[in-house]
């Protein structure tokens, strides 16, 4: 047979994940000038993962990217295969009899835990339910979040923290023309909440928001961002930190929160800035009521501070809680993970099982690198994955004739997976897009996927 990666001999890779890494890393294969044929297997009917149902609603340009992944699927080497979950509906080692090689991009799909008493109050969420919920996605359209008190706390101070915030405190004026699900504007609109604290267990220093997303709570139309000047004391260790040149992200952030701390209050909604405090418990009788928090101070070097409890505490009463600490991978059936790290064991994108490379399994994005970055650190994060997948071409295993996608459909078929390809797809936008004009919206999505389905029967 001729060279793996030949017109005669294309290499056949599965990709499980259509988010942005899914993408990068299909774009990646088709530039390498190999041969290759690529499936993509999605877990819903609809693509693009965090791109569609991660980024805000109010922050179109970031869904931009969109149009740079429909362009790498207009490539003859691209297939989709929506609806289809690997792990259940097909199985990893069928994925490897089919195909040459399989890329796992599939994020980081739940949330870090705090481990603390009262977490799993009802009241008390997890951002990725809130965020889910606010997009639509068909996960989480049942959710039910109790927005008739008047004090939220989010725990946490990246950007998830900063979007979840910033939802809850924009009017539905400031949402109604974004793509946000329908439910969740009718929700936001009876809403009760005028404080939300948003808590930070390290300094201002030392906060994880980018300035961009950040600046945003200095132009809300009703709400005003709020910190207390004496929480912006430094630590000679974080003044180290902020006047190091490679460090201008941080330095901005904390001229902003300087900024609000200066701030005049225009109107009696506020988002409250909050830095050294751990949650150390959320207690209510039968649902949330209160937050204890205690002081935290930082030690250790420049770049390296962690906080430290001083055992001084206090409580916030507050009828809502969002958990908004980071992300977590989800292991699956024959695919080695790091629990600790919440990614595929993995080098360079190469999974590795039992400390041994497993030439044919490879990772990129949140399941490879852990849950950091923005969309487009994901591109050169690809790329990495499909340098180490063409420097292997060698040791795959081409044993067997490989059907690809023509034996992928004969499983799914034979299981009665109804499976949906990228003509499909573009259906479900036009109709979502169609639904959306009358509202003023840019799309009203669909979150279920039985709905979704019924527009292509
Ligand atoms: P993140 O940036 O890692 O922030 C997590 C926050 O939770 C940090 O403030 C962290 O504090 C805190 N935290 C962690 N464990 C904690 C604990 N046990 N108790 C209290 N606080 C705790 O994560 P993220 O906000 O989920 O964002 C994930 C990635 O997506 C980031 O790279 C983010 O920039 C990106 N993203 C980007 C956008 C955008 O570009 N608009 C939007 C959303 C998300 P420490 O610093 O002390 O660990």
């Amino acid at each position: 047979m001729s060279r793996l990666g030949s017109p005669d001999n294309p290499l056949l890779v599965a990709v499980v994940g259509s988010g942005p890494s899914g993408f990068y890393a299909t774009e990646a294969l088709i530039k390498s000038g190999v041969k290759t044929r690529i499936n993509m297997f999605e877990r819903l009917p609809v693509p693009y993962g965090l791109v569609r149902s991660g980024v805000a609603p109010d922050h179109p340009k970031l869904k931009q990217a969109i149009k740079v992944y429909a362009k790498i699927a207009e490539a003859k080497e691209y297939n989709y295969l929506g609806n289809v979950t690997v792990g259940t509906a097909i199985s990893v080692e069928e994925l490897r009899t089919t195909h040459h090689a399989v890329i796992f991009t599939c994020g980081a799909e739940t949330d870090r835990r705090l481990g603390i008493p009262g977490e799993d109050l009802p009241g008390s969420y997890t951002a990725t339910e809130f965020v889910g919920w606010y997009n639509g996605h068909p996960d989480y359209r049942n959710r039910k979040f109790d927005l008739s008190h008047e004090t939220a706390v989010i725990i946490g101070q990246g950007n998830v923290a900063a979007d979840v915030s910033r939802i809850l405190a924009k009017t539905v004026d400031e949402l109604k023309h974004t793509d946000i699900a329908g439910h969740a504007l009718e929700a936001l609109a009876t809403s009760k909440i005028k404080n939300i604290h948003v808590i930070g267990r390290r300094g201002p220093a030392q906060a994880k928001f980018t300035s961009k997303e950040l600046k945003e709570f200095g132009g809300l139309a009703d709400c005003d961002p709020v910190i207390d000047k004496n929480e912006l004391a430094l630590n000679p260790e974080s003044e180290v930190e902020l006047a190091d040149k490679t460090n201008a992200g941080n330095k901005k952030i904390y001229e902003l929160f300087s900024g609000f701390a200066d701030r005049e209050a225009t109107t009696d909604r506020k988002c409250i800035f909050t830095f050294l405090k751990s949650p150390k418990e959320v207690s209510g009788n039968g649902r949330v009521e209160s937050v204890l928090l205690e002081k935290n101070t930082l030690s250790g070097e420049p770049f390296r501070q962690s906080a430290r409890g001083g055992g001084d505490t206090f409580s916030i009463d507050a009828g809502i809680v969002f958990r908004s600490i980071g992300y977590h991978g989800i292991a699956m059936p024959g695919v080695p993970f790091d629990e600790a790290r919440g990614v595929f064991a993995n080098v360079k994108g190469r999974v590795v099982k039992d400390g041994e490379v497993d030439p044919g399994l490879y990772a990129a994005g949140w399941i490879k690198r852990g849950p950091t970055g923005i969309i487009g650190t994901n591109r050169a994060d690809s790329v990495e994955t499909v340098k180490s997948l063409l420097e292997d071409l060698d040791k795959l295993d081409t044993g067997e004739d490989k059907p690809g996608a023509a034996g992928c459909y004969e499983i799914l078929d034979r299981r009665n997976i109804r499976h949906v390809n990228f003509s499909d797809w573009k259906k479900i936008d036009a109709c979502e897009v169609e639904r959306g004009q009358a509202a003023g919206k840019p799309r009203e999505k669909y979150t279920s996927v039985p709905e979704m389905l019924a527009l292509l029967d």
